[in-house]
């Protein structure tokens, strides 16, 4: 992983200030708030809890500790669509396992890799065994997207810096 220095700002006293830090962490971008339920909830109880978190995916625990994963697509394809009875059904039976995680410390960079190669969109953020986190790839690529804007505008600024010598 190369180092890559990201630039947040800050604004006091109408000035804008830029802490500079080496390598965003997972910790910095993760959502706390994450929905679960447990592997011997039902579907439906899942599901339900799903539609008013407004998220699609729900991670499955036990006393804290990540046991697996369950997505909206799962409940629809493999539960649903087998023809089973989502209020008898139990989350165990659907949820993927064992699941890949992310701790806070690590890098953004890294987790990103880890996603692309392992095709998931998703990482449950674990500390000490117990969950703290969820990161999607969606919260990483919006946290990408500033110091992403700030290299390119960055290489726009040293070309004219160029093109004027
Ligand atoms: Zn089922």
């Amino acid at each position: 992983m190369w180092p890559i220095v990201f630039r947040r700002e800050s604004r006091a006293g109408g000035r804008v200030y830029y802490e500079e830090k080496e390598a965003m962490q997972i910790r910095d971008i993760m959502r706390k708030d994450v929905v679960t339920v447990t592997a011997q909830d039902s579907v439906a109880k899942a599901a339900k809890q799903m539609q008013q978190a407004n998220v699609g995916c729900i991670v499955v625990t036990n006393s804290g500790s990540v046991r697996g994963i369950l997505t909206d697509r799962d409940i629809a394809v493999s539960c649903l669509g087998e023809g089973h009875n989502a209020l008898q059904c139990q989350v165990g039976n659907h949820m993927s396992n064992p699941v890949i995680t992310a701790t806070p410390t690590m890098d953004v960079l890294e987790a990103t890799h880890i996603m692309v190669e392992r095709k998931v969109k998703r990482l449950p953020v674990v500390e000490g065994n117990q969950l703290v986190g969820l990161v999607s790839f969606s919260d990483v690529a919006q946290a990408m997207e500033r110091p992403m804007h700030d290299l390119l505008l960055g290489m726009g600024a040293a070309r004219r810096t160029a093109a004027r010598a």
